[in-house]
């Protein structure tokens, strides 16, 4: 197949971690037979540097144009007064229509060590986060003056519906279980999510099994047994909270990718983590989350399953073989950002054999 994939890598370490995933989907093309065209743009700050807003109108052009998007990440100390590099990644969700926002949690064995919590507790764990992306608290009403301050949290009907669509969707190709999030004890936007997500799922997913938490016990139980858990959706504010609160199972937020959908194909796809300033430039960077977006693009806005297994399983191969950046690595065996990406490249290519 054809297609074309605008290439966001950012800053800090966003530009590092991007040429692994680069690297990646130009060995996928080749070894299945697809003309993935990677054109990349200025995003971000580097973008703000060279002239003056972080969404340059030629990198939106290139984004609306692409089949995908995959970004690195932005930000850092260089650009803390407006413009800010995070006002370009709010504008470019807007503009691509992106409102559902996936972080599936996986635990490797061979991590085990590297996570807090108890080697027994997070075994077999393999979880989605599905959080609303364009409403709550960060987009509602906002006042300040002397002595106080208001956030105003709002959501729709429509908004939560979709969010919860998407999220029953994905369950059901799954293990069936969904698990809504909210404060219906004490939030009226939690009792109208509460409300709608029986609604849609009773109505519309017959085979899904839905629960509800409230978000301060489910914090409680992703540490206490996250096992439990299959397809979480939730809102804004709660899904950002949870979703790094998950990391942790994983080891690093280095491993964690996400997908950012809306109702059409295209997506936009990124690690969790940011631009990581205190190890920018030193090429030890954990490439890995960013390579497992690229796997989300392909299986999720490009179609390709086979192709995404056969990068998760690349990636899977690497960890066993434990060549593992620092923030991974036990006893400084350390790989750097560029060894693991070859580790990836070699067990890509290896099953192609
Ligand atoms: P961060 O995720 O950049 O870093 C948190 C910690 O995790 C740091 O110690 C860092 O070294 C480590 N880390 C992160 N990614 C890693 C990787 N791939 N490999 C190894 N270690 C890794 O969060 P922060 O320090 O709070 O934010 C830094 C900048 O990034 C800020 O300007 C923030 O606004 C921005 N940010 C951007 C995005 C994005 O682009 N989507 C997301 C979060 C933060």
């Amino acid at each position: 197949m054809k297609a074309l994939i605008a290439v966001l890598p950012g800053d800090g370490i966003g530009p590092e971690v991007m040429a692994e995933a680069r690297r990646v989907l130009t060995a996928v093309g080749a070894r299945f037979g697809h003309a993935f065209e990677l054109r990349e743009a200025k995003f971000g700050g580097c973008a703000i540097d060279a002239g003056g807003v972080p969404l340059p109108d030629d990198t939106l052009a290139l984004c609306r144009e692409a089949d995908a998007v995959l970004l690195g990440a932005v930000g850092g100390p260089k650009w803390e007064r407006a413009p800010r590099p995070e006002e370009g990644l709010l504008a470019l969700r807007k503009d691509l229509g992106v409102y559902a926002n996936l972080r599936p949690v996986v635990a490797h064995q061979r991590l085990a060590h590297a996570s807090t919590l108890r080697p027994e507790v997070i075994a077999g764990v393999d979880l989605l986060i599905v959080r609303e992306l364009t409403g709550g608290l960060y987009f509602g009403k906002k006042e300040s003056a002397a002595g106080y301050a208001v956030d105003t949290c709002t959501y729709t009907e429509h908004e939560v519906e979709r969010l919860v669509r998407a999220g029953a969707r994905l369950a059901k190709r799954r293990r069936k279980r969904l698990c809504s999030v909210d404060k219906a004890n004490v939030l009226e936007t939690s009792r109208l999510w509460r409300r709608v997500a029986e609604r849609v799922v009773r109505d519309e997913f017959p085979s899904v099994q839905l629960s509800h938490q409230l978000v301060d016990s489910c914090a409680m139980q992703l540490v206490r047994d996250p096992r439990q858990f299959d397809v979480i959706v939730t809102e804004n504010m709660f899904g950002d909270i949870l979703s790094d609160e998950a990391a942790m199972i994983a080891g690093s937020i280095g491993m964690l990718p996400s997908a950012s959908l809306g109702d059409g194909k295209r997506g936009l796809y990124e690690p969790i983590h940011g631009s990581a300033p205190d190890i920018a430039g030193k090429g030890v960077a954990n490439p890995l989350g960013t390579i497992l977006a690229a796997a989300m693009l392909l299986r999720l806005s490009l179609g390709l399953q086979e192709e995404a297994e056969a990068v998760e399983g690349a990636v899977s191969a690497a960890v066993e073989r434990g060549v593992l950046t620092a923030d991974l690595a036990k006893n400084g065996s350390a790989a750097s950002t560029r060894e693991v990406g070859i580790a990836v490249l070699d067990a890509l290519n290896a099953k192609g054999d």
